[in-house]
């Protein structure tokens, strides 16, 4: 069937904040082609779902607001499957949905112009989901909706293979982005006035290792964007605990600009449970690098990824995950729990562990980091501290962030937005931290 062009799209993120950069990359891609994006689906030409694998429910979601889609009898849009679920289902996704017009995959965004003209010209469905990333993206033509904060990528794909994760299937192998790209994307950053960056990959700090000839590792990378007038902060998501190197702690304990805040993903508390999940580090590994950091780094604070429920965990083995979290009190923490993914080596082993007892694990792991967050939120009541104004709320109140990732609100002038504010602490709101300003800002 000929396709009319669209005029409009509506793009829906689903996942991971590298599926947010793909999404403002396709979103620049979209625009420079002349199409408006809205957002409000209903007037939308074309929909585009970018989408997640890393849980069983993110996929159904999709699966089923596109078979909601496909029902509609006049003005159906053509709809277009991006991302994780483009990578791990490939073509089958024509069969189960057979109104989705187009299928690309993680590594072929590129291609995004192409396959539109495909579905429109040659009235066919078009589908590009190659292993390998195509070096040739274009990142600097990504559309933000952010004008404070940005993510910036530096290497695609993994490969860790972590036993649960479909990420090195759906994203393929380590490729580090090219050292001179990333300065330049950070200067343009720097000159529209973006004040944090947050670099990005699936295993950041294992950067310019498929590279050796750069002579070029993560640490020395991060004092090349520290050098860079106007970026205040430097975040980076995410590490794997292997690569977090005593350079890369030196670097955040020297480098003005990096936050002291370090995602340190433990995923287990207990050393068989990590051999199983393939981590390639047993616990006590673990807490001689998180010493070692807190050494290094005084003032940090730590974030991390917990599962519970991995087959065969037993009861003990969770008690030992709850220990860790005590003793190294996690500022920031994801928790899940465990679900097969097809395709992964962890997909052959029996779920052994029923959704109750998964469920109580997680409630108990929740209840623990809510009380160890509260005590993080206390302790820094009646001290001043820096945030990095993002924006008014509707009670006129000013958010923001501080260097270690705490939300604090105060009152102030607009015109403080995208600043760095002194504020002093004296309540909290839920998981707010609510201040005024300084006397001596
Ligand atoms: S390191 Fe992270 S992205 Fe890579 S396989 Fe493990 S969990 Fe997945």
């Amino acid at each position: 069937m000929q396709r009319q062009m669209p005029k409009t799209f509506f793009i829906r993120t689903y996942g991971c904040q590298m599926n947010e950069l793909d999404t403002e990359i396709m979103v620049g891609q979209l625009t420079q082609k002349g199409l408006k994006q809205v957002f409000d689906e209903k007037q939308a030409d074309m929909m585009l779902f970018n989408t997640c694998s890393i849980r069983d429910l993110a996929e159904r979601k999709v699966m089923g607001k596109i078979g909601q889609i496909s029902r509609r009898t006049k003005n159906r849009p053509i709809i277009g499957v991006t991302g994780c679920m483009a990578m791990a289902k490939k073509e089958t996704l024509f069969r189960k949905l057979p109104h989705v017009d187009f299928v690309l995959g993680t590594n072929n965004i590129t291609d995004l112009s192409n396959v539109l003209d495909e579905v429109i010209h040659l009235g066919q469905k078009s589908i590009r989901t190659t292993d390998q990333f195509e070096e040739n993206l274009d990142y600097l033509v990504a559309k933000r909706g952010d004008k404070i904060k940005a993510h910036v990528s530096i290497i695609r794909g993994c490969d860790k293979f972590c036993t649960y994760c479909v990420v090195p299937y759906t994203r393929g192998q380590e490729v580090s982005r090219p050292l001179e790209d990333i300065k330049e994307e950070v200067r343009m950053l720097a000159d529209q006035g973006y004040k944090e960056i947050t670099l990005l990959g699936q295993n950041v700090n294992s950067y310019g290792k498929d590279q050796p000839e750069w002579k070029t590792l993560f640490h020395d990378l991060l004092y090349h964007l520290d050098a860079i007038d106007g970026i205040e902060r430097i975040r980076f998501l995410t590490s794997h605990p292997i690569d977090i190197t005593e350079e890369l702690m030196h670097a955040i304990a020297t480098l003005p600009s990096l936050c002291e805040f370090v995602h340190f993903p433990i995923q287990a508390g207990s050393s068989r449970v990590l051999k199983k999940m393939h981590r390639i580090y047993t616990k006590e590994q673990y807490f001689e690098k998180v010493e070692l950091l807190k050494k290094i780094v005084p003032n940090v604070s730590l974030g991390t990824d917990i599962i519970v429920g991995f087959p065969t965990e037993t009861e003990e083995e969770f008690c030992e995950t709850l220990d860790v979290f005590k003793q190294i009190r996690y500022s920031v923490a994801f928790l899940y729990t465990y679900s097969p993914r097809k395709g992964t080596p962890a997909m052959r082993w029996k779920d052994d562990i029923s959704d109750e007892v998964k469920n109580d694990r997680l409630h108990r792991l929740m209840d623990l980091h809510s009380s160890i967050a509260a005590e993080h939120r206390q302790k820094l009541l009646n001290t001043s501290i820096e945030v990095l104004v993002e924006r008014q709320n509707k009670d006129g109140y000013l958010c923001g962030r501080t260097r270690c990732w705490k939300k604090v609100i105060f009152k102030g002038p607009a015109s403080l937005i995208g600043t760095l504010q002194n504020v002093h602490l004296h309540s909290c709101n839920h998981e707010t931290l609510v201040g005024g300003l300084h006397l001596s800002n």
